[in-house]
């Protein structure tokens, strides 16, 4: 593709990143047929081609319209085009570029503009997200019903913690584990349900006492600058630990995503960029970690049919979800087809707030891929698609990994 970016866009190295990103695209559209908006709109502003057109524009004209800002806001950053691109395109890059522009040269309508600022200020910070989750199931019934729909169940974890933990001394492995901010207030039963397996495997897990966001959230709202101040944060209270363990995990592939790019995020910050590249050669998604531990399984008495759901941010961002299925086949659960493995369930972080009737259609049609092989089960990987899902499945939905327990 080419472009007339104007030399203030080009002198920077944004501005000269999104160039490269914007003429490796040729404009050919088999992006178009993977992507859910796409489909789901049939609007070539509402797929990725027409996007890439949209963020050229912006650029070359150095002004944001807002019907520019409407077809970026529905893209769900699920990074399904990336798979089929076949010339490499770097989208959800050049997006990351184009929002970070939006936001600073942009001027949302307040009722958005509160709603991010309630975002950021509220859902990394797992104490005040727990005291707003506890106040919404109070007054559940006075809420609409889509905030009712959002709304955390309560937590079942204390019957998980059954097994007492292993002493790192005594050891045959150990590893940092995750807690993430969300899913420590939404689904905490998953890595209690890990902790247990882990135990009963002679591993040590090590946990941080204060650990705050992966800086995911404001990285997809624009927020840049906010994203890494608090990936240094993180990275900060990660490092003294590093050198004890063999690996570090993370059962929430939305957050293993971005913690896997915080090196390109964090290449110019000496100290920090360091410090992300050592977190880079021990982090790995649990499935990763758990099949290179070659593990054997006790078969289940009762079989049960599961369908898998491959959250975005694994299949297309990470380029994994296979060592989930094999260790679910290696544990005895049979896996049904799912149709349309490739699409999105519309959670995508803070999509199903912000983009709330989209996301709803997206996970009906999702649903009826992962349940038309009738699975007694719907397992996933990622805790946004977990809550997601659960709402309105006809059957239970769960993490992987509590099926393996
Ligand atoms: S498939 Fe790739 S090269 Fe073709 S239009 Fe989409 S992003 Fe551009
Ligand atoms: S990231 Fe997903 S929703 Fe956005 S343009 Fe690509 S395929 Fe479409």
């Amino acid at each position: 593709m080419q472009t007339k970016l104007p030399e203030a866009i080009v002198a920077t190295t944004k501005g000269r990143r999104a160039e490269q990103i914007l003429r490796s695209c040729v404009h050919c559209g088999f992006c178009n047929a993977t992507c859910p908006t796409y489909e789901l709109l049939g609007d070539e502003l509402d797929g990725p081609r027409g996007r890439i057109y949209l963020i050229k524009e912006m650029l070359e004209a150095q002004k944001v319209e807002s019907v520019t800002v409407t077809h970026l806001d529905r893209c769900l950053t699920c990074r399904a085009c990336e798979t089929t691109c076949p010339s490499g395109v770097e989208y959800s890059q050049l997006l990351e570029i184009a929002r970070d522009y939006v936001s600073s040269n942009y001027r949302r309508d307040l009722l958005d503009r509160l709603k991010r600022l309630w975002l950021i200020r509220t859902v990394p910070y797992k104490r005040r997200f727990r005291r707003w989750a506890q106040l919404g199931r109070a007054m559940r019934w006075f809420l609409p019903k889509r905030l009712r729909e959002m709304l955390p169940v309560a937590s079942t974890v204390e019957a998980l913690q059954a097994t007492p933990p292993v002493s790192p001394s005594v050891a045959a492995s150990s590893v940092l584990l995750l807690n993430g901010c969300v899913q420590q207030v939404t689904t905490p039963q998953v890595n209690a349900a890990l902790r247990e397996l882990l135990a009963a495997r002679g591993i040590a897990v090590v946990e941080l006492a204060e650990e705050g966001c992966c800086g995911a959230l404001e990285l997809h709202l624009g927020k840049e600058p906010g994203a890494l101040a608090t990936m240094r944060n993180l990275l900060d209270t990660l490092a003294p630990r590093l050198d004890e363990v063999d690996a570090v995990i993370s059962t929430a592939s939305g957050c293993g995503i971005t913690l896997k790019d915080y090196p390109r995020l964090l290449k110019d910050d000496a100290t920090h960029g360091k410090l992300a590249r050592r977190l880079g050669d021990k982090l790995l998604d649990v499935g990763e970690y758990l099949l290179s531990l070659d593990l054997s399984w006790r078969k289940q008495d009762e079989v049960l049919a599961v369908a898998l759901h491959q959250p975005c941010t694994l299949q297309h961002g990470q380029k994994l979800g296979d060592e989930a299925r094999q260790l679910l086949q290696n544990a005895g659960y049979d896996l049904v087809a799912v149709r349309d493995e490739h699409s999105c369930c519309g959670s995508a972080g803070t999509y199903s707030l912000l983009q709330a009737k989209l996301s709803s259609q997206l996970r009906d049609r999702k649903i009826s891929c992962l349940e038309s092989g009738q699975p007694d089960v719907i397992a996933t990987s990622n805790v946004g698609c977990h809550t997601h899902l659960a709402v309105a499945a006809s059957v239970p939905v769960v993490h992987w990994i509590e099926l393996l327990r």
